[in-house]
Order: structure tokens, then sequence, then C-alpha cells
């Protein structure tokens, strides 16, 4: 008996113990599996030149023993060898499931929904599961047995034919579950329909049928016979007013393992240069692992009937990576791993796809705001990621899908609906940065700005700054971080309170590169900004990155309200308490930092200064 690794065995327990209300879906994943092989065989007969092999000598079968309570599945595709059995069976495939589980504790549903976990499947609703297997081109079989406790067997045997025979000995019925129904005729058609209508091969099954009464007044006979259940064409081929969106969601359910309907469907033919059929799907949330490395994109690939490919990456942009589904196009079948990246075929859909996609994107946007808000808060991140990627060069595509939180409103906007609100005189883009709209609000330098009727947009994550950095401009309008120094002040500067400002820049030393009067102000004292390239935020963002030094500095500027009171107690104090002086300086500076969401220094410190302050 050869164990399950750790991770496949606590996979089964969750099969095995499930509650799971939705067991059906092990005979769409079996009959995926099936389909796939006669795929891989399909492929290399192709490739080969083999010949005695044509695309109609292939079929699924389904076949029930109610007596001895087992369901099998079969197919002549590519089969699988000991070693075979061993390894793709002893191991759950979907690598990362179980870290879902374990982050996901409550319930099993969500692992089973989410990854549909192919095969393991079976053990929802069998005790017992033998794969009798012969694989392509080999004399000898192979038999693997699991009652999924404990381990598995391999064990020499014998197949007439290649290509895989999956038994299912079904669990005992029990008060909640009836597992017998899975024996029924018209439930395994009712499944087959409902799962696997579109699946290219035949899925046959004995069925019964009833002939007619004859002439001679005999009575209606009930006969056996062998009958394809599955319509076998493609969704994808379809028109699409002959598609209704429940097979749609279904498809996309079970090819690309989600538990929830997807946001938004793409199908769409081409001919022309190019000529290719597409079915894409955007899902309704984020992946689990979407933002990490172990997310991979593309997309499948069929050609001539046949998929070639899981996962072609090479059709995606990362900035779309979130799209799932396929592309079904007349490549030349021999195209391998190497050659995709160099046809010009595959790169001229791939770049059709990409304006595809930003089509219809930009199309919802209008048409249902909602739920390109539901989109963009799932995917939203990736789109400034791409903005901000290979030196903006997606700048085109992307920069009207992009939406920020507008200060003014509290709502999502776009860069156009932005600048179409500009009122007469405002001539850039203001943002600022910080947690929540009301951080950005609340900041000293927005108070101005908004008075004047100018809207700013909240930037709250790490990449917008960035993102916006490499857009550089839009419609001929430049971004401004509200926090960035107003060079347009300089001159702001009565002489009388020149000492005041050099005094200040003397006590704070290197902390800033500069102290400079400021009309920018209302109701605040004292703001901080930057000068140069390196923002306040950027320097934030660029220090706290993996490899960084610390080294990355902001050139900050303290800019003071001279008309406000509390410059004129710093003046008086000036004349008469220096020491008190530089502490009114030391907090006027903290204030500023912490205005716009920095830490300070020495907090203890600060607040034995303003509790002095606050006595005095
Ligand atoms: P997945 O199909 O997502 O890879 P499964 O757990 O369903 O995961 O299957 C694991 C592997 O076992 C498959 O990748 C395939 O290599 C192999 N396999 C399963 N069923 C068959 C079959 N009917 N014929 C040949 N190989 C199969």
């Amino acid at each position: 008996m050869r164990k399950f690794k750790t991770e496949s065995q606590k996979i089964l327990d969750i099969m095995i113990n499930s509650i799971y209300t939705n067991k059906e879906i092990f005979l769409r994943e079996l009959i995926s599996n099936c389909s796939d092989a006669i795929d891989k065989l399909y492929f290399k007969s192709l490739t080969e030149n083999i010949s005695g092999l044509t695309r109609d000598d292939f079929y699924i079968r389904v076949d029930v023993d109610k007596e001895q309570r087992t369901i099998t599945v079969s197919d002549n595709g590519i089969g699988m060898s000991a070693d075979e059995l061993d390894s793709n069976l002893g191991v759950i495939a979907r690598s990362g499931s179980l870290d879902f589980k374990q982050q996901n504790t409550d319930e099993n549903i969500d692992i089973i929904g989410q990854f549909g976990v192919g095969f393991y499947s079976a053990f929802m609703v069998a005790k017992k599961v033998r794969v009798l297997s012969r694989k392509y081109g080999e004399d000898n079989a192979n038999v693997w047995t699991s009652n999924g406790v404990e381990g598995y067997d391999i064990k020499p045997s014998t197949k007439d034919t290649n290509g895989t025979e999956i038994t299912l000995y079904l669990k005992d019925n029990t008060e909640e579950e009836d597992y017998d129904r899975f024996l029924q005729e018209y439930t395994l058609r009712d499944l087959i329909k409902k799962y696997s209508d579109y699946i290219r091969y035949p899925i046959r099954m004995t069925v019964s049928e009833w002939q007619p009464a004859d002439e001679e007044g005999g009575e209606e006979k009930e006969t056996k016979v062998d009958k394809t259940i599955n319509s076998m064409t493609p969704l994808w081929v379809k028109n699409k007013n002959e598609v209704k969106e429940e097979e749609y969601n279904e498809f996309y359910k079970s090819n690309f393992h989600d538990y929830e309907a997807p946001l938004l469907v793409i199908h769409t033919k081409v001919e022309g240069k190019v000529d290719y059929k597409a079915l894409l799907f955007i899902p309704a949330r984020a992946p689990y692992d979407y933002y990490s490395k172990n997310y991979e994109k593309g997309l499948k690939l069929y050609t001539a009937g046949v998929m070639i490919s899981e996962k072609c990456a090479d059709l995606l942009p990362d900035c779309f990576s979130f799209v799932r589904g396929l592309v079904d196009s007349d490549l030349p079948l021999n195209i391998s791993r190497e050659t995709i990246q160099q046809n010009h075929q595959l790169k001229g859909i791939a770049d059709n796809l990409k304006s595809k996609i930003q089509k219809e994107l930009l199309s919802l946007m209008g048409k249902d705001r909602q739920k390109y808000e539901d989109f963009y808060k799932a995917f939203g991140l990736q789109l400034k990621y791409g903005a901000y990627a290979d030196w903006g060069m997606n700048k085109e595509l992307l920069q009207d899908l992009l939406l920020w939180r507008s200060v003014k409103e509290d709502k999502l906007v776009s860069l156009k609906e932005y600048v179409e609100a500009m009122p007469e005189g405002q001539t850039s883009i203001y943002y600022g940065i910080g947690k929540s709209v009301a951080m950005v609000k609340a900041m000293p330098q927005s108070e101005q700005l908004l008075d004047k009727g100018y809207d700013i947009l909240c930037f709250d994550t790490d990449i917008d700054e960035f993102a916006v950095k490499m857009l550089r401009d839009y419609k001929e309008k430049s971004f401004a971080n509200i926090a960035d120094e107003a060079v347009e002040d300089d001159d702001a500067a009565p002489d009388a309170h020149q000492d005041v400002l050099d005094f200040a820049k003397q006590r704070l030393g290197d902390k800033v590169a500069k102290v400079k009067p400021t009309t920018r102000l209302k109701s605040h004292a004292v703001c901080l900004t930057a000068m140069g390239d390196v923002s306040l935020e950027m320097e934030r963002v660029l220090n706290a990155m993996p490899n960084a030094e610390g080294n990355v500095r902001a050139e900050r500027v303290l800019e003071i309200n001279v008309e406000h009171p509390v410059f004129a107690k710093l003046c008086a104090l000036y004349g008469t308490d220096q020491e008190a002086a530089g502490d009114l300086v030391d907090v006027l500076y903290a204030h500023a930092c912490m205005s716009v969401g920095l830490n300070i220094d020495n907090p203890a410190e600060y607040v034995a200064k303003v509790t002095k302050l606050l006595t005095d």
C-alpha cells in the first residue's frame, strides 16, 4: 500500500467527509479528464502522423451496474502508465488549494467549489475507486485502487485497448444522502446534459427506449440502445444569440473551477486577417492567489478543434491577466511552446483580444456603472500596475479604465469625468495621498483647493502615484500631488519674516531642505511638502521595498502660513525666548508631518513640548 502525500490526504479527508450539497459535480470532473486524455492522444496522432486514429474513433462512456452499485466512466484516450498513475493520482494536482483551505477554515464548501478538485471529487460519492488504465503504445495495463483513507495500490493488469476506465463503488445510502440516485439513467443523462454537453467527443450511455407497438397489435417494448447523450457542439462555436446566460455560467464554472458566475462574458468571432473565436470571462472576484506570484495567466488554446495549450500566457497582456477563457483558431498544429511566441497569427490574436477586452470594459463602465465598480474592486489594482509597468506602454489602453475616489464627492470617478468637471482656471489634476477621503480632505493643503471648487483624487494604494507618474498627463492636464511644494508661492515671503524662517530652518537642520512661507493654507498653520522628483509617498513606498536600504529621501519643505496667529506667536517668542521658539518650531514640524500621515521621530518628546505649550 502506497500512502497519499500529506496534502492529498487532507483533501481526501475533506472529500470523503464532505457534506457538500453539490456532489454531482464528480461526473463532470471525471468526464473532463477523459476529454483531456483524448485531446492528448488526438493531438499526438496529428503531430506525429500516427495513422489509424481518426477523430470519430474517440469516445467517452458512462456505464452503471445497479447490482454492484458502480458507475464506470471510461475513455479511449492517452491512458496512464504505472508511474503516471502513481504521480497523477497520488498527489492533488491543484497546488495551493490546501493553503486556501487553511485560510478558510469554516466550511468545506469553499475548497470544492473553488477548485473542483478533479479526480478526487469521486470520493464524495464513492467508498472505493478503481482506475484501470493502459497507456497508448504500451501493451500492459495497470490498476490503481483506493478507498481514499489509507492510501492506494497499483498492480499490473490487462486491458484490451488503450485508455482509462474509472469505476466508482458508491457509498452506502444514509438518511441524508441517497447515493442510489446516481445509478438512475435519467440522473446521469441530466448531469451529462447539464455539465458536459459541449464536450467535443461523444459521451455514450446504454439507455432504455420504448419501441412503439407494431402494427399487428404487439405491445410497446423496452429495448436497450447505445446513445450519445451530449450535443458535442462547443459553446463558443454557437452564435451568441443561441446561448443562454445560464449556459455560459455553467460552462465557465465547470471549466475554470469557479463557484460563482462570471461578472462579464465576452464571446467573439473574428474573421479577416486573423480568424478566431474567443470565449472570455471576467471572474466576479479575484481568485485567492491572484495578487501572488503563484497565479498564472493564460487562455486555453484550441486549433482544429483540439486543445493544444491549457494556458497560453502569450494571449493575454499582464494588465488583463484576470481574464479566463479560450481561443479557437486555425493555427498550425505543430505549434509548440517556443513557436507560440514567434507566431504572427497568434500575436495578431493577442493584440485583437487586448483591445477587445478594453472596449468591453469601457462599454461596461458606460452601461452598468455598479457592475464596473464591482469589477474595479476586484481588479482595479491590476489595471494600475498595468499603467505603471513597461514604462507606461499601455497608457492609451488603460487610462480611461482607471477610477479613483473623488474627495469632493466621495465616489469613484474616471480621469475623463474629473477633467470634464474641472472649473475654469484649474490646470492640473490634483491628488492627495491618504488612506481615506476623510484623511485627504483634512490635509492642510486640501482646504484652499476645495474652496476653489477643485476636486482632489484620493490615492489610497502604494501604486497610485507611480502609475500617474507613468501616465504623465491626461488630455494635456498634468498630475499634481497636493503635497508637492507649490512653486508659485515662492515670493509669498514678506521680507520682514525672513529671520524667523531662517531660525526655523536652522532648528530643524537636515530634517527639511527648506522652510518657506506659503499662501496656500487657510485655517492651518503649517504643511509639509516635497520638492524635486521624490514625493513623500514615494519615499515611503520605495523604502518599504524588500531590498531597500532605506536611503531614499524626499526633500521635505516646511511651509508656514505667515498669516496664521501661530506664526505671530512664533515671531513674538523669537524676540523674547528663543528656547520656547525652538520648541514651537519642533511642534509645528511634527504637526506638518502628522497631517500627511508620517510618523514623528520622538512622540514622547513631542507630547512633553505640547503639554508645556498648553500650560504656559
Ligand atoms: P487535473 O485534471 O486538474 O490535472 P485531476 O486530479 O482531475 O486534476 O487529475 C490529475 C491528473 O491525472 C490529470 O492531470 C491527468 O494527468 C491524470 N488523469 C486523470 N484522469 C485521466 C484519464 N481519464 N486519462 C488519463 N489521465 C488522467
